[in-house]
């Protein structure tokens, strides 16, 4: 087995409606024939990535590519559909879909984990004077984090609105305490809803907690 250190990403130039009517497979079939043409001997990318971000494998992974010159011996090449008309300093996102985006991460992710020697991830942008792959890869992996966080204060976001109409139904059964006080039963009753309560503030002061967490405030 080659040694595989790096990962350089790329992107297939297209125009984002290209052959949408075609499967995953063909399009990889039309981009083989792209590099046949040329007189190498298969696709020069090990993988590509459709724009619903179905994730297609080219050249075995065992195989050197043929997609950045000097780079190709020690790494594992990754084009995306689209980038027609791109710049190298587009976002991910004027280029490529989000589905694109999450196949992307995690393909690196899972190449990451069999491959542990792989030190780099570069675009084909950085290695030479192209616009491929239409984005800084370095800041599109560093904005990993702040993708991530939105999620997550949304669903902490939910849970406190949850909590807080618990606590309005809760505090509406308040009044009958004066009402119906005198019977055992009611009082048990009562002190169940005090409880609740009880337990519905400290989970808002945790959900509240959590909600300045996610803000930053740590
Ligand atoms: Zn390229």
């Amino acid at each position: 087995m080659r040694k595989i250190d790096e990962i350089i990403v790329h992107c297939t130039a297209t125009r984002p409606e290209w052959m949408s009517d075609n499967s995953t497979a063909a399009k990889v079939k039309e981009v083989t024939k792209w590099h046949l043409d040329r007189g190498w001997s298969d696709c020069g990318y090990h993988y590509l990535i459709d724009r619903d971000g179905t994730v297609a494998e080219a050249r075995p992974v065992e195989k050197a590519g043929a997609h950045a010159k000097g780079h190709n011996a020690h790494s594992i090449g990754i084009s995306l559909f689209g980038g027609h008309g791109g710049d190298q300093d587009d976002k991910f996102a004027e280029n490529f879909t989000p589905e694109q985006d999450r196949a992307l991460r995690r393909l690196i992710a899972q190449l990451r984990m069999e491959y542990p020697a792989i030190k780099t991830i570069r675009g084909h942008n950085e290695v030479s004077a192209k616009m491929c792959p239409c984005f800084q890869v370095q800041k599109w992996l560093n904005s990993a984090e702040t993708e991530k966080r939105p999620e997550r204060a949304k669903i902490a976001q939910s849970k406190t609105i949850q909590a807080s109409s618990v606590a309005k139904v809760a505090s509406a059964a308040t009044p009958l305490v004066g009402v119906v006080g005198g019977l055992p039963w009611q009082n048990l009753a009562i002190m169940g809803v005090l409880a609740v309560v009880a337990m519905v503030a400290l989970g808002v002061i945790d959900l509240e907690r959590l909600n300045k967490w996610n803000k930053g405030d740590r």
